[in-house]
């Protein structure tokens, strides 16, 4: 069928640039089609129905149809505007059908000749002058011109790139070469699992017959037909057998054996106010026993907001820094960062470690500096942004990269740090939020787990409650009565992603409020993200002293602050936050011996989403429940950082919908390795041909 760019226009246009079969080369990269192999797994979005002519005279509005007709007319009109009008009837010149072109070439005129048999398949619509197909497809032909005996699958294209020439250049890849339609799984597998044949599937899924039953045609389109399910399968098993070769690759790498001498972690031990929890104890027994081995240690670090993971990253890194070499410690925001350095500055101040501070809004000589300290290996430890992976920092003695909240970052920064030469380096990654069961087994599937399941001493439990905007004033009486009892308060401004401005001209009227209302028997103070570090600085010392009564803060506090005293938090308009920042945030009270009080100040009316949000957080305390709940809300891509990334990643399956199918290809993938290592490798052949990677750095 002529597509709407005539095959003259075309031609004319790809002769002005290049050889049009180049041309058609570079465009099938661009959808990521570099080998005749990867045609075979170009899959069609729909179908069209081109099998069957319906007689003018049946054609309806609202279908898709094909049908044909005499051409009557084809002129250009100009008003309302420059458009080409054609009509066309039927032999019994019963019932006409209007084609309407507002994009056209003059060729398109010239085959619409008066008199000409012309077949159109298009969506009918009702127009001015009865039924009217716009930008209908066409081609001129002759009473006997045969129909297609299958459906027509429609690709995913690029501009330029007629579904024409990808049909032919698919079909001419699937003739070529039989072996790319060769079965690559042992033939016991494909009857045990019940799957088709890959020839099976890979032929219908291109050309699939008409007339499928109403159910078979749902299934097709729903990606639930058998075909779909043998492709899903084998992209899944791909997936399996690539994070195997990965982890294989990884056991045959070097990375420095961290045996350290035990000064250092000792000595830090000896000086931090508290006892390692049973759960910290057996987490760094894993990590330092990671750390004595030469194969890279991949590492992901699972605890609560509050579980003590940053003692045991220190730990980790002190035993690479006694080993002579280097430690990268980075967190996904700068806030984030800057409380690692306070916090590990202070802890191994007199331990006698220098810290070397990098993040991308330091000024240059200062950033120059540390990174010339960091160059020459004077400096054993650099904690910052992912700033510090970027250009221009070098740390030859690296030999332990720590990334906090690692989830935080997207897949693309975490393929960006493997780049780095991270390859040769132990990492440890930590992270609040479980990783769902689904991504365990696929894109994390590479990684050792270790778990924080219990909390330090000492915490209390956190009442929350729910009130309306609507209540505040009671809300500021009962926060002042809790202060004139000695108890202490955070009061969160409301988050106002947009714009920063507007976040702190909030936070300066609710400090003005919360001032004027207590006068001057509680002080209240006020810290923001744009106050100078000693500022923010001088303000936290004052309310863990006890002379500030009510704090008020943006959200840079989500993090890290620890002041055991403050036993109230007010959150003003809740709902504007996620689930995982709601959760960081309640957890900063809770610390001291006094009961806990959280309270979620929303504004009505609540959307769907934040409903469910505060819901979920009113009823849970739990942090991994939290963060599945939030998973459930916002998907897995969220997990991932795909969305952001634009990696290619699984393009069949769907990690939510086909767990079984991933639970069994993982087990395929360990059976063929051992019964035949030699199709594993024809497989991850066709589905990744060294080009595509299932992300695991
Ligand atoms: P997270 O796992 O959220 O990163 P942190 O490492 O920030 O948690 O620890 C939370 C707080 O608990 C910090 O103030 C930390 O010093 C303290 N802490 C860590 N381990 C213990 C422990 N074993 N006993 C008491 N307090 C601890
Ligand atoms: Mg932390």
């Amino acid at each position: 069928m002529t597509s709407q760019a005539p095959a003259a226009a075309r031609s004319a246009r790809s002769r002005a640039k290049s050889p049009s079969r180049s041309s058609a080369t570079d465009k099938l990269a661009r959808i990521g089609l570099t080998r005749e192999e990867d045609l075979v797994l170009h899959m069609p979005l729909r179908y069209e129905d081109h099998t069957r002519v319906a007689p003018l005279a049946q054609v309806k509005v609202g279908e898709t149809v094909q049908t044909e007709g005499i051409v009557v007319s084809a002129e250009i009109q100009y008003r309302p505007r420059r458009q080409l009008v054609c009509l066309i009837r039927d032999d019994a010149r019963q019932a006409s059908l209007t084609l309407r072109f507002f994009s056209f070439y003059p060729s398109h005129q010239k085959s619409l000749t008066p008199g000409a048999r012309v077949r159109v398949f298009g969506d009918v619509r009702d127009g001015y002058f009865g039924p009217e197909i716009v930008h209908p497809q066409f081609k001129v032909v002759t009473e006997d011109t045969a129909l297609p005996d299958r459906l027509t699958p429609i690709y995913p294209t690029t501009a330029g790139l007629s579904q024409d020439l990808l049909r032919k250049v698919i079909e001419r890849a699937m003739a070529a070469d039989p072996k790319r339609l060769v079965e690559t799984l042992p033939e016991d597998v494909v009857r045990r699992r019940k799957l088709w044949k890959f020839e099976d599937a890979v032929r219908f899924l291109h050309a699939p017959p008409p007339r499928l039953s109403s159910l078979t045609q749902r299934a097709l389109d729903a990606r639930t037909h058998p075909a779909w399910t043998r492709l899903k399968f084998d992209e899944l098993l791909a997936q399996q057998l690539s994070l195997k070769a990965h982890r294989k690759a990884r056991s045959a790498r070097r990375a420095p054996v961290l045996t350290g001498t035990g000064a250092l972690t000792k000595a830090l031990l000896e000086r931090v106010p508290f006892k390692l929890t049973r759960a910290q104890e057996r987490v760094w027994r894993e990590i330092g026993h990671d750390l004595r081995r030469a194969m890279p240690m991949q590492r992901l670090l699972q605890g609560d907001v509050g579980s003590g993971k940053t003692i045991v990253a220190a730990l980790a890194a002190l035993q690479a820094i006694e080993s002579g070499k280097q430690v990268a410690f980075m967190a996904p925001t700068e806030i984030l960062a800057e409380q690692h350095f306070r916090k590990l500055s202070s802890w191994l101040a007199d331990v006698g470690i220098e810290i070397a501070w990098l993040s991308g809004s330091l000024p240059a000589k200062q950033r120059r500096k540390a990174q010339e300290l960091l160059a020459s290996g004077e400096a054993p430890f650099a904690v910052g942004t992912h700033a510090l992976f970027q250009e221009g920092v070098t740390m030859p003695k690296l030999g332990l990269a720590i990334v906090d909240e690692q989830h935080r970052f997207g897949v693309a920064q975490r393929l960006a740090l493997r780049d780095k030469g991270l390859a040769e380096a132990h990492q440890l990654m930590m992270s609040a939020t479980p990783i769902p069961r689904t991504l365990a087994m696929t894109f994390y599937a590479d990684l050792d787990v270790s778990v924080l399941d219990e909390m330090p001493p000492g915490r209390t439990p956190v009442a929350t409650r729910l009130v309306s905007e609507k209540r505040r004033t009671q809300i500021i009486e009962w926060v002042g009565k809790a202060c004139r009892e000695g108890r202490q308060v955070y009061w969160v401004c409301p988050l106002i992603e947009e714009s920063e401005k507007l976040e702190l001209q909030t936070a300066v009227a609710l400090h003005q409020e919360l001032t004027r209302a207590f006068g001057d028997e509680i002080r209240v103070g006020l810290v923001h993200g744009r106050m100078k570090p000693d500022e923010k600085a001088a303000t936290m010392d004052a309310f863990a002293r006890g002379d500030i009564g009510v704090l008020v803060a943006t959200t840079v506090i989500e993090v890290g602050v620890d002041v055991p005293n403050a036993s109230i938090m007010v959150i003003e308009h809740a709902e504007r936050f996620g689930l995982a920042q709601l959760h960081q945030l309640r957890g900063r009270v809770g610390r001291g011996s006094t009961e806990s009080t959280c309270v979620l100040l929303f504004e009505e009316p609540l959307t769907d989403t934040a409903r469910q949000r505060l819901k979920v957080i009113y009823e849970t305390t739990d942090g991994f429940e939290i963060a599945r709940q939030d998973l459930l809300i916002r998907g897995p891509g969220e997990f991932l950082g795909a969305r952001q990334s634009g990696v290619p990643m699984l393009r069949f399956a769907d990690i939510e919908r086909d767990v079984e199918l991933i639970e069994q290809a993982r087990d395929a993938a360990d059976a063929l390795l051992q019964s035949d290592p030699a199709a594993a490798e024809r497989h991850l052949e066709r589905w990744l041909g060294g080009k595509q990677d299932f992300i695991k750095a």
